[in-house]
């Protein structure tokens, strides 16, 4: 159901859309050798942290290559209208905003690399990450990995992914006009999925498992009054029903016990999200929820990696305060790159590059 082929990860992005603002041209996809492996500061992540990051590096003159990761841009491509990012009164289309922060990146002297770095070394300078099988090195890195979507974990679920099951109303909610769809969750992602399945869907179902709502009261009111939504309150998903596509989904009721079955062509999970630390394990220290720890200011505990945005932050998890943290780490990286200077690799990496 999504495009592969996009560097937005399955978006095609109207450009055209942004009112008067001039077409943003799409990154075109350069191999990943064909440019510099090295660099001042290599930095993980192309979310709002990551390319945050890389606009400041990148006007400090250090020129730095961002690994954009397996959804280049982060979750804001996979959202809709963001509201409550400064400077857009009337919104922005969150795969829009990213293609901003990425022109604007690249056009200070950021290399951005549509690959997802795999495997780190931090053992010391150059701090080295490889990414299909290309190794990158900078003299100082930056961890800006974010989170991704959680899944209910249901064989069912599993199955059924891409064929009616989904974690991305934007990428997929086109495909269920005027059928009944299903969101669980009950945070602000679960309310604003259901709110833009609403354009397509004849009915959105919103299945949370408690009576309260996590989501902001706005959020919680738009949902409540909303006529193409209803709401199940105290329910939990026991399994997706369907065989070659979904059917429906089997709920229980959390207080009596009692299931029942809701006939929908389309579910979309949205319940929360999990840190992307997954290449720094033994490298980086994580707290009981898996997020990676900050030492002081963005600094790790490995002098010269700082950490930057959600992979960190299960707090705020704003875009704001994942770009005013990507700001934050490429200050910090800069000044440590001031004081402790460049390091040449072992095996005779020039230094000339950098
Ligand atoms: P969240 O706030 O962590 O909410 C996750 C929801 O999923 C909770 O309601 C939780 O239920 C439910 N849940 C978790 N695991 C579940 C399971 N196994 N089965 C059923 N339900 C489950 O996550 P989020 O909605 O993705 O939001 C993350 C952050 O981004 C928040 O700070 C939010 O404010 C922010 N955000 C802001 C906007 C906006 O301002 N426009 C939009 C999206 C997100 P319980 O409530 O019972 O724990």
């Amino acid at each position: 159901m999504t495009d592969p082929t996009s560097p937005f990860g399955g978006f095609a992005i109207d450009f055209g859309a942004a009112g008067d603002a001039a077409p943003l041209a799409v990154p075109a996809h350069a191999p990943a050798t064909d440019g510099p492996l090295e660099t001042s500061v290599l930095i993980l992540g192309s979310g709002p942290a990551g390319l945050t990051a890389a606009i400041y590096a990148a006007r400090a003159g250090l020129a730095p290559i961002v690994l954009a990761g397996y959804q280049p841009g982060g979750q804001l491509t996979i959202t809709t209208d963001v509201e409550n990012y400064p400077g857009f009164p009337d919104g922005i289309q969150g795969p829009e905003l990213m293609a901003r922060f990425r022109q604007q990146a690249e056009r200070f002297g950021t290399r951005v690399v549509d690959v997802e770095a795999d495997r780190v070394d931090l053992s010391g300078r150059p701090f080295r990450a490889w990414a299909s099988g290309v190794e990158y090195r900078g003299q100082a890195v930056i961890v800006a990995t974010g989170a991704s979507a959680l899944w209910l974990g249901l064989p069912s679920e599993e199955r059924l992914r891409g064929r009616g099951v989904s974690a991305c109303a934007t990428c997929d909610g086109f495909f269920f006009r005027d059928k009944a769809v299903a969101v669980v969750g009950g945070g602000d992602t679960a309310i604003e999925e259901a709110l833009y399945l609403t354009r397509f869907a004849s009915k959105v179902h919103l299945l949370h498992r408690r009576a309260e709502f996590r989501a902001s009261k706005i959020m919680q009111a738009r949902a409540e009054s909303h006529p193409g939504i209803e709401i199940h309150r105290g329910v939990t998903v026991d399994e997706v029903l369907g065989e070659e596509s979904v059917t429906g989904v089997r709920l229980r009721d959390v207080k009596t016990g009692t299931t029942s079955d809701l006939a929908v062509d389309g579910f979309f999970l949205a319940i929360g999200h999990r840190p992307n630390t997954a290449p720094f394990e033994g490298w980086l220290a994580r707290d009981e929820k898996g997020y990676l720890v900050v030492e002081h200011e963005t600094h790790s505990a490995i002098e010269g990696v700082f950490i930057a945005g959600d992979v960190h932050d299960h707090r705020y998890r704003q875009a704001i305060t994942a770009a005013g943290d990507g700001c934050r780490a490429a200050i910090d990286a800069e000044r440590w790159l001031e004081e402790h200077g460049t390091v040449e690799a072992a095996g005779g990496a020039t230094a000339a590059a950098w």
